[in-house]
């Protein structure tokens, strides 16, 4: 069967590229992909195959391929939102939606998950368990579709998961791994602190919310330098600290804002525990009244080191032309909710090089400049491919 498929997919490429061009002039928001959605859905309407629509809290879609012999169950996931970025890539099928672009691939993802699960359908009477093609709305804007498709139950039976993210980390033909802790977990956070207004010659009148505030920026610096792990990472960052006010009056209330990362669960828990710590400890310190909103999203991305080990093994061995080297890629800093569903199944996020040929220094996803060598495309329909046979022939 895999000769097959992969004979399949590369008599298909032209069409995954023509698929990717689409959807890149045709982008759109997270929770807002109706069309991109609705074209997903057409691609599947006549085909043999059970297909759901509008699972989570926006278009998310599965589709349900069934071998014809028993055996395990396995879900692959394509994300399909655009980013709020004007395009500037110089590229004939440029953005036609102003202010929207495809800047983190997550086009060349679905076109390559469309075309596979084609195969994998006409491949239906060999194949041998069930796979689950997940095509998740809204990775890009907390809360992000995949929690929500979790919580749906549709993936309890799903005993493996895996999917990938291309990124110009090499040339078309790289593929790469990283097992345990791969993308950082992240946290937004509001602090109001409440003190009592007055007037500036009369500080003893008032409680000064700027002074507390400012200590509180000063404290939360230590939980990094002074409380993690130092082989771990975190990091807490404020982003904003509205404290404009008129130079003789003692402002009554500051907001601040900010944002939190960490490689791992650990890191997460004492960061969370810490801050909190610090928040009382400003009140009782300066008697101001603190109103805290603590919001983690996305959790740290965790590659089940078996899975990873596998797909790594998987690939090492396919001898495959399109797949020229396939190596280990250094934990990455954004974060990714693929990780929802590693919290519950195993699996492995992946990485396929896709950086533009004769370019030495590429833009990274999101860059309004960003854009990929399309021969990623069907590196990643079949290391995809190759990983899925191997995992459902064990
Ligand atoms: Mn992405």
């Amino acid at each position: 069967m895999r000769e097959k498929l992969m004979e399949l997919l590369e008599s298909r490429e032209e069409e995954m590229i023509k698929i990717r061009r689409h959807l890149h002039e045709n982008p759109e928001l997270s929770f807002k992909e109706e069309k991109t959605a609705n074209y997903i859905a057409d691609f599947y309407k006549d085909k043999d195959v059970e297909i759901e629509t509008n699972v989570g809290n926006g278009p998310g879609i599965i589709v349900t391929i069934k071998g014809a012999k028993p055996g395990k169950t396995i879900g692959l996931r394509a994300d399909f939102d655009a980013l709020p970025i004007k395009e500037e890539a110089d590229v004939p099928f440029k953005s036609k939606n102003e202010g929207v672009m495809h800047a983190c691939g997550h086009d060349a993802h679905t076109a390559y998950l469309l075309v596979l699960g084609d195969c994998l359908i006409q491949l239906k009477d060999q194949l041998q368990g069930t796979i689950k093609l997940i095509h998740q709305h809204a990775e890009e804007q907390p809360p992000g579709g995949a929690k929500s498709i979790m919580e749906t139950g549709k993936l309890d039976d799903l005993e493996a998961i895996f999917g990938i993210h291309v990124l110009p980390l090499g040339p078309a033909g790289t593929v790469g791994y990283h097992a345990g802790y791969s993308f950082n977990g992240r946290t937004y956070f509001k602090l109001v602190i409440k003190g009592q207004g007055g007037h500036g010659s009369s500080p003893d009148k008032a409680n000064d919310s700027i002074v507390a505030g400012s200590h509180f920026v000063t404290a939360v610096q230590t939980i990094v330098s002074r409380r993690i792990n130092p082989l771990h990472a975190g990091v807490v960052t404020i982003g904003s600290f509205d404290g404009k006010g008129s130079f003789n009056v003692i402002k009554d209330s500051i907001e601040i804002e900010g944002d939190i990362r960490y490689s791992n669960k650990e890191v997460q828990e004492v960061i969370e525990k810490e801050f909190h710590r610090i928040v009382k400890g400003i009140e009782a310190l300066f008697g101001v009244t603190c109103e805290l909103t603590y919001t983690p999203d996305y959790p740290p991305l965790y590659n089940d080191p078996e899975l990873t080990d596998f797909v790594a093994e998987t690939l090492k061995t396919a001898e495959d032309k399109d797949i020229k080297e396939v190596k280990e890629f250094p934990k990455l800093s954004p974060s990714e909710d693929f990780a929802y569903y590693l919290e519950k199944i195993p699996g492995s996020y992946f990485y396929i090089g896709c950086t533009p040929k004769d370019v030495d220094d590429p833009y990274f996803n999101h860059h309004p400049k960003f854009d990929i060598d399309e021969d990623a495309i069907l590196v990643a329909a079949k290391a995809v491919g190759h990983v899925t046979c191997s995992y459902l022939d064990n």
